[in-house]
Order: structure tokens, then C-alpha cells, then sequence
């Protein structure tokens, strides 16, 4: 199962080269952003598992905060949710 700031690898590469997608955002849409170049993009979630390869790494992993698009959990905007 993945969760809000895992990352993850795709079945397919972005167009860059890279294969390292940040979970932005978790509901009906799922929002990732590329680690190779910080595109983002929103997909929905039963077409994000059908294209989901693995997990490679789980939020706050020290590792993918050495990543120059690496954003930590508590940065990622969730206005609609409360602590
Ligand atoms: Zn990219």
C-alpha cells in the first residue's frame, strides 16, 4: 500500500528519463511529481494502480531527502485536512 509522500516507480519512465514519482496528493485523483524533473501530474486512482510498478521508498525516508524535489510530508499543502 502506498501513502501521501512515498515514492514510487511506474511501469513506464517519464518522458526525462527518470522513473521516481513523489505521492503529492491521495483521493479519487492521485497527484505525483516526477523526481527527475519536478513535473507534476494528476492521475486517477484506478489508472495509477494499473501503471504502478513499485514502491521504492516510504515518506520521510531519509534517502529521498537528498532528492532536489524531495518534499518532506508536513510540507505537502493539505488545506482540507486537519492534524
Ligand atoms: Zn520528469
Amino acid at each position: 500500500m502506498y501513502h501521501l509522500g512515498d515514492v514510487v516507480q511506474m511501469k513506464k519512465p517519464h518522458a526525462c528519463g527518470e522513473n521516481k514519482w513523489e505521492i503529492l496528493r491521495l483521493g479519487a485523483d492521485i497527484r505525483l511529481k516526477c523526481m527527475g524533473c519536478g513535473h507534476m501530474v494528476m492521475i486517477a486512482r484506478s489508472n495509477f494502480n494499473k501503471k504502478l510498478k513499485k514502491i521504492l521508498t516510504m515518506a520521510d525516508d531519509p534517502k529521498t531527502a537528498d532528492l532536489e524535489y524531495y518534499v518532506p510530508t508536513d510540507q505537502i499543502a493539505r488545506p482540507n485536512l486537519k492534524k
